[in-house]
Parts: C-alpha cells; structure tokens; sequence
C-alpha cells in the first residue's frame, strides 16, 4: 500500500510552471531518486513536499494522516545547501537541534549521542566546531539534524552534488544504512548516484516526469529503445 500519494502536482512561480501534472507513489521503506538536469523542478517537489511550499493545484496524501497540518512531524528535510551555526560543536548543534524539535534536553542530549555515533563522527570531532568540519562531515551533521525526529520519510535535496569522492561515499553509506529504517526521497543529476541507492528512479525534465522504474528497468528500456539518457 503507498505510503505517500502525489497527484497531479503543479506547482507554478508566478509565470513559470516549474512542476507540471506530477504523480507518482511511494511505498513504504522505498528509496527514490528524482533525477533530472537544473531546472528540472526537482527542488520545487521536495520543498513541496517537505511542507515548505504550497502546490498550485494537485494534492500530497499520506496514509493514515488527516490533513497537511502535521505533515513535519514525520519528514525530515536537508535541503541542497543546508545552513549551520558554524561556531557551535557538532554536537552542540544536535543537541540545540533536539529541542528545537521539542524533544526534552535530556533526550535530546541522548538522541544527539546516538546519531553522532551513527554518522560516524569521531569522539574528538565532536566537540570541535563545525566550520572545522569536512564537506562531508557537514552533510552527515545535516543528515542528523533532518533526522532528530525519528521522521519515516527523509528528503534530501542533490546531498552528494558538492562533494569529493570520499565525502560522496560516506553520505551514500550513511543513506543505504537509513534505509532499513525510513523512506527516503533525494535529487541528483547523476544517474550513478540514483543507480547505486535506489529502489526507483524518476526521470524528471521541465518539471514532468518522463520515465520512471527501477534502474534496471530503464536500462532494458532505453538498450531496446537505442536512446540515450543524458545528464551533465
Ligand atoms: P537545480 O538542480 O538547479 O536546483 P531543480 O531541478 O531543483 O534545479 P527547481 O529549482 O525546482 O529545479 O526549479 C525549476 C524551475 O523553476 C526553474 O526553471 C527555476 O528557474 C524556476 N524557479 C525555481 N524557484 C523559483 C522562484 N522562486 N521563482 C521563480 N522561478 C523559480
């Protein structure tokens, strides 16, 4: 049964439809990949989705859940460039994290610990500063703080875009880890990304889906059909 349902979402910015009659649904414990080049519209269904834009018209249904109103309560988002409060530890930062999400301070404390460990943080690097932190330590951070909630949906909005080869691997490790336990939905504009972590992939372009399956299903498809998919 869909865990989340979209139907025909259009989401215009004045003039410009940047997402137009997108469906689509999600299953729960699925991994999705919207995939697409700039300007696809992947940012605007994420942020849509993550409660933080209105859809013009068309709907976002989750089962079981009446209504939009607590719709935070149990996604997570990272958006693409996620701002931090660079002067604060890295565990500072979770705990403040915690009770901003209202958990009390104690099992904020505790929640903060966990996911340190679970990010792979190191003892030292907690109590250092995040302006001293890789690229990729910064993006298992955000990861972390979109989570403190025990969200079952995680959005992540290119999370590997704008790192190097060894940042990218560790954030892919850390998504194909959260697997097991929440739904998660992320962008990219390269298919390696979508191929290596996802159950489904979404091809996006001018703000409509023009293919979806799994990865391996393209593949035949596209093989049998000789065209090519192109990203940067
Ligand atoms: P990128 O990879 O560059 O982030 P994207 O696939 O995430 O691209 P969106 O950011 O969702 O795409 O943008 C989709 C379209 O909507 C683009 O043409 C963009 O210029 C336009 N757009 C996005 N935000 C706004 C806005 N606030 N006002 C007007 N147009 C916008």
């Amino acid at each position: 049964m869909a865990f989340l349902t979209v139907q025909d979402l259009t989401k215009k910015y004045k003039n410009k439809t940047a997402v137009n009659n997108v469906s689509f649904e999600f299953k729960s414990g699925q991994c999705i990949a919207l995939i697409g080049p700039n300007g696809a519209g992947k940012t605007t269904i994420l942020r849509t989705l993550a409660g933080l834009l209105k859809p013009t018209t068309g709907s976002i249904e989750f089962a079981n859940e009446k209504g939009n109103s607590d719709i935070r309560k149990f996604i997570g988002y990272l958006p693409q460039y996620p701002v931090f409060h660079y002067w604060m530890t890295g565990r500072e930062f979770l705990v403040y994290s915690g009770e901003l999400a209202l958990l009390p301070k104690s099992e904020a404390k505790k929640r903060a610990e966990s996911l340190l460990e679970k990010i792979g943080i190191s003892k030292e690097a907690r109590d250092e500063r995040i302006s001293r932190y890789s690229g990729g330590m910064k993006q298992r951070l955000g990861i972390a703080q979109a989570i403190i909630h025990k969200p079952k949906l995680l959005i992540l909005d290119e999370p590997v875009s704008s790192l190097d080869p060894i940042g990218r691997r560790e954030v892919l490790q850390l998504m194909e880890e959260l697997k097991q336990e929440m739904s998660i939905l992320f962008s990219t504009h390269i298919l390696t990304d979508a191929d290596e972590i996802s159950d489904e992939l979404l091809l996006l372009r001018q703000g409509e889906i023009v293919e979806s399956g799994s990865m391996e299903e393209l593949r035949i498809k596209y093989q049998t059909a000789k065209i090519e998919i192109e990203f940067e």
